[in-house]
């Protein structure tokens, strides 16, 4: 069975599926792995690093061409032109907020297996877990860029020439990447402060060295799977008020806070942003086409408001440390692909739980339940 790796094609993408070493795995289960030629260089790695794995490198058609097609972002249209009928494709495709592409993939034939679907508290799933792996590279990536904007010290720092307070930081989201987030700020020396709305990440977040803050105006609002849910209009408000209160009080603001299939939340507001101090930065993990959790935060931009607060709206962290990013999503993606085959073959099975979650097209039709069309509805719903 042929496997390809095409190089990716979305500006600024420069992560690739697999690595040499996944090739390796790939190869030790009679794979035939080919790579498109270039695929890896935006995270330094050589065609010839692959070719010493025992890879094929290949033209861009021949990749397309294989039985199954590994990407990390969505295909463009030129790929999805390409595809034909039977073919499995694996990557980060965001069907709940890509309803468009998901049909298109549907009309193609091929089987796509989106590896944000994974359902990630099975215990199988862990090494499959795409999400958390680059979760955890962006929340890292957030503190670093929180530090470099920020013009003052992160640590309390004692010297001849005056002493420096240490930076307060306030984490918005202590999932996986808030949490890695804190670690970051923590390390670098700085008194971070962390909330979420599902309690249950209060252990988690003091673990890591923060100092959790409950707000009293919004119970708790966790969702399934280990998700928030969304909040009512009156939770919102109450939230984007009593949160107001708190960021004033910090240097800096990183925000990660994300609810699957939905627009991210608002949770620092334009009047919230008014009372913070002159020389404050907000890193938005949540800044999207879709809006962001700071008010007039722009993905990929650095604004800086009239009175002298930075907003960096941090999109496509992963895929700024790519080397690592795909590292560790060619391991996600080839467990996956591992998981997926019996004696050489595929061996697809949508009663596997683990696999129902995943497959989000095949025979010509979306399959994947999630995808109703209430679910595609919400996304651009009003509720922020
Ligand atoms: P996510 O990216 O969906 O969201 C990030 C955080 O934002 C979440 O903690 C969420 O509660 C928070 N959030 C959403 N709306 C908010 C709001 N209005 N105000 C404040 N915070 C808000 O989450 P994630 O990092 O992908 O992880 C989600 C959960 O899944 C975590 O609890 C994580 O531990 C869990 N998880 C479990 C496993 C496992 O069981 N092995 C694996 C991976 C993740």
């Amino acid at each position: 069975m042929k496997v390809s790796v095409v190089k990716e094609t979305a500006p600024g993408e420069r992560r690739v599926a697999l690595v040499p070493e996944a090739v390796t795995k790939l190869r030790a289960a009679d794979l035939e792995v080919l790579v498109e030629s270039g695929a890896g260089d935006g995270a330094w790695l050589t065609d010839d690093s692959y070719a010493d794995t025992g890879a094929s490198i290949v033209s861009h058609s021949e990749a397309l061409a294989a039985d199954v097609i590994l990407m990390v972002g969505k295909p463009d249209a030129q790929t999805v032109a390409a595809l034909r009928a039977g073919q499995v494709i694996i990557g980060l495709f965001a069907p709940l907020t890509d309803p468009e592409l998901t049909a298109q993939l549907a009309a193609t034939g091929v089987t796509a297996i989106s590896m944000d679907m994974i359902p990630r508290t099975l215990p199988r799933s862990q090494p499959m877990d795409a999400l958390s792996s680059q979760a955890n590279i962006a929340g890292y990536k957030a503190a670093l860029i929180a530090a470099t904007e920020y013009v003052r010290f992160f640590p309390l720092l004692v010297t001849a020439a005056g002493t420096a307070r240490p930076a307060k930081v306030l984490v918005l989201g202590t999932g996986v990447a808030g949490l890695q987030a804190i670690g970051t700020a923590r390390r670098l020396g700085a008194v971070v402060s962390a909330y979420d709305v599902r309690p249950e990440t209060r252990t988690e977040a003091e673990s890591v060295g923060a100092t959790f803050i409950e707000l009293t105006s919004v119970g708790p609002a966790s969702g399934e799977g280990g998700y928030a849910r969304a909040l009512t209009d009156a939770e919102r408000l109450a939230q984007q008020q009593e949160l107001a209160g708190h960021i004033a009080r910090h240097d800096v603001v990183i925000t990660t806070a994300q609810v699957p299939g939905r627009r991210p939340p608002l949770l620092v507001t334009d009047d919230a942003l008014k009372e913070m101090a002159p020389g404050s930065v907000l890193v938005d993990m949540g800044s999207s086409e879709l809006g962001g959790n700071v008010a007039g935060s722009l993905p990929g931009q650095t604004i800086v408001t009239e009175n002298g607060v930075t907003i960096v709206g941090a999109a496509g962290l992963p895929s700024s440390m790519p080397t690592a990013a795909s590292a560790m999503y060619a391991r996600n993606v080839s467990s996956l692909l591992l998981y997926l085959i019996k004696d050489g073959a595929l061996a697809l099975d949508r009663d596997d739980e683990l696999q129902a979650g995943v497959i989000v097209t095949s025979d010509g039709k979306i399959v994947h339940p999630a995808l109703t069309e209430e679910r595609a509805a919400s996304v651009s719903g009003p509720a922020r």
